[in-house]
């Protein structure tokens, strides 16, 4: 029998509950206790070495998917804003120099842009959305947030660059959206959402 498990290939925890709630009421079939993330099963981050975000996701998803034996769905996402050519892009992690400091990567972008001002402020959130099962299946697809950077943070709820980015249409930041709101739109619920057939193929659904 196909062992109904999926392995989310993630340590952050903040994208963990993202994408638990995003794959959750498109997958009504899943039970989220079959959802399992790779640092429950022990296994490592592998090194990261793509130039893309869609190489990027493939690489996690394939070592979790070969450690473990069963279909692993990772992500890779960051910051592209627009005057700086797409960066901090596949770097957005340790913009600041550090891996996962979110604080200082956000104060080093707003003093790089301190003189920038609004109609040239523009960014997007954007996501690889990776599937790799045991037999070889690779699904990728993508998902954008386009926006504008605010000149300071506001907000308390999310991760990263949340404070900072201000949705096309909405006057509040990512921080600022309820945790729902944020999912509906985001980068990462479009890309998860687009991947939910390949997923529910890769459980045998
Ligand atoms: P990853 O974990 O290697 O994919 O790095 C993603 C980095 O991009 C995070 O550390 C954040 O800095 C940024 N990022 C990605 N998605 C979001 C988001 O939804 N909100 C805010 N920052 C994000």
């Amino acid at each position: 029998m196909t062992d109904p498990r999926l392995v989310l290939a993630t340590h952050n925890r903040h994208k963990l509950g993202e994408l638990r709630a995003i794959l959750h009421p498109a997958l009504p079939g899943l039970d989220l206790e079959a959802v399992v993330t790779a640092g429950d099963l022990g296994v490592s981050d592998p090194r990261e070495d793509g130039v893309t975000f869609e190489e990027n996701a493939l690489i996690k998803a394939r070592a979790v998917a070969r450690a473990t034996g069963l279909p692993a769905v990772a992500d890779d996402s960051g910051l592209a804003v627009d005057v700086l050519g797409g960066a901090p892009g596949i770097f957005s992690a340790r913009w600041a120099g550090r891996h996962g400091d979110d604080k200082a990567n956000l104060d080093l972008l707003l003093a790089q842009l301190a003189d920038i001002e609004e109609p040239h402020r523009g960014a997007r959130f954007v996501c690889a959305a990776a599937l790799v099962t045991p037999d070889g299946v690779e699904v990728v697809e993508h998902g954008a947030l386009v926006g504008t950077l605010a000149a300071a943070p506001r907000g308390r709820n999310g991760f990263g660059y949340d404070p900072v980015l201000v949705p096309l249409g909405d006057t509040r930041t990512c921080a600022e959206l309820a945790p729902d709101e944020k999912n509906a739109i985001s980068h990462r619920g479009q890309a998860f959402r687009a991947l939910v057939p390949a997923v529910t193929r890769a459980l045998g659904g």
